[in-house]
């Protein structure tokens, strides 16, 4: 989240007449869950350890790692652990350095929890329908079942159906809010009673957070040791392409991440260009500022066009809208140069487009290629 946006980048809100001593005592109790639900294998993996893991010191001359002296400074192997990164990121954030992942996308963060919770043709991964694909693909990849539970129609919750869908092989539950590609965000009550309910861990994916009225629960981490909030690079911080994901949780499970993630997943360019990106959250926040105001005039233009059926409420970067033929629509679009993305096929979507929300002049052009639409039809 962008610091400063609701309650997004705030310390951890926990109960008055919780004391400091009953609190560990929960958190204690927590962790060692924690142990139970990783993988075996996992718990008594010893990890590689790197050149640049085994020695963290000052020196001028390093020839610990066989790489080349030429070339700097692409020579070097990266920080395996994004030190100053992750410094940076956790006074950003308003957590601590030891609660950060840090991967190639939410999608590695994804698929390493998997690996770190779920026996494969054991365990089982639980979700909502529609919601974003990537939980079902990793789950298939690592031979995991996955069991999806239908929203309602208006793309509510039905909250005990979630917890109903679990047994005792159940290790993740992954709840996307705002969720994709339906738009909305779950209440605070609902996702709560989620992560205290559930026996495992629960991913919270805030891909879209920031364009949230909704707070982050961020602010809640240190409450509850079974929750992993992923955040991403890729939409509001402008930044898909250098493929950088957040996987935020109790230090227990960023072990655990660390323990099994490649020795140098974050390259060293990528590493130098977050530390440039956080220094301009300002312009960030007017990024989202810009795509919000686009959005709603957009959405004012489009319920007017009679193509037009429905228009989700949405708290994200895109809109879902339900028209007439959405497979006669999408290709119109597409010949006139203009992709957006056809979920017709997807629970709960049929006849519905995904539209992201551009710059306001290519939200025009979208506009007017609609208009012509229509007139082509009278
Ligand atoms: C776009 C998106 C992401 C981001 O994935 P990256 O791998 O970080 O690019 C994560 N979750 C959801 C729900 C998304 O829509």
């Amino acid at each position: 989240g962008l610091p400063g946006r609701g309650r997004m980048a705030g310390s951890p809100q926990r109960g008055c007449s919780d004391t400091v001593a009953s609190y560990r005592l929960k958190k204690q109790t927590m962790m060692k869950q924690i142990e139970q639900w990783v993988r075996p294998n996992i718990r008594q993996l010893r990890p590689y350890s790197s050149a640049r893991n085994e020695f963290s010191g000052e020196a001028s001359v390093w020839l610990d790692a066989n790489e080349s002296p030429f070339n700097a400074p692409y020579n070097r192997y990266p920080d395996p652990l994004q030190t100053e990164l992750k410094k940076r990121l956790a006074r950003q954030r308003g957590v601590r350095p030891e609660q950060i992942f840090l991967g190639a996308g939410s999608d590695e963060a994804i698929d390493l929890l998997y690996r770190i919770f779920c026996e494969p043709g054991k365990s089982n991964a639980i979700s909502i329908a529609p919601t974003y694909g990537m939980y079902k693909v990793c789950a298939d990849i690592n031979g995991v079942e996955y069991r999806e539970v239908s929203l309602h129609d208006d793309f509510s919750m039905d909250t005990e159906a979630v917890l109903a869908a679990a047994d005792a092989n159940s290790r993740l539950l992954f709840l996307c809010s705002p969720n994709n590609p339906t738009g909305n965000a779950f209440p605070v009550s609902e996702i709560e009673r989620l992560i205290t309910t559930f026996d495992g861990i629960v991913a919270v994916d805030e891909a879209y957070i920031d364009f949230s009225a909704q707070p982050s629960w961020l602010g809640r981490l240190d409450e509850f040791s079974n929750l992993v909030v992923l955040q991403t690079f890729s939409k509001a911080w402008g930044s898909a392409g250098v493929r950088l994901g957040m996987a935020f949780a109790s230090p227990a499970i960023i072990d655990y991440y660390n323990k099994v993630k490649y020795p140098y997943n974050i390259s060293a360019p990528v590493q130098r260009y977050a530390l440039e990106m956080l220094d301009r959250a300002d312009d960030v926040r007017r990024w989202v500022d810009d795509i919000l105001s686009v959005r709603s005039q957009f959405v004012e233009q489009l319920s007017a066009l009679p193509v037009v059926k429905k228009i989700y409420p949405t708290d994200a970067n895109f809109v879902l809208i339900r028209v007439d033929d959405a497979g006669a629509l999408y290709a119109w679009l597409v010949a006139e140069g203009i992709v957006v993305r056809n979920r017709s096929t997807v629970t709960l979507c049929g006849e519905c487009l995904r539209v992201t929300i551009g710059a306001g002049d290519e939200m025009n052009r979208l506009l007017e290629a609609l208009r012509r639409y229509i007139q082509n039809r009278e």
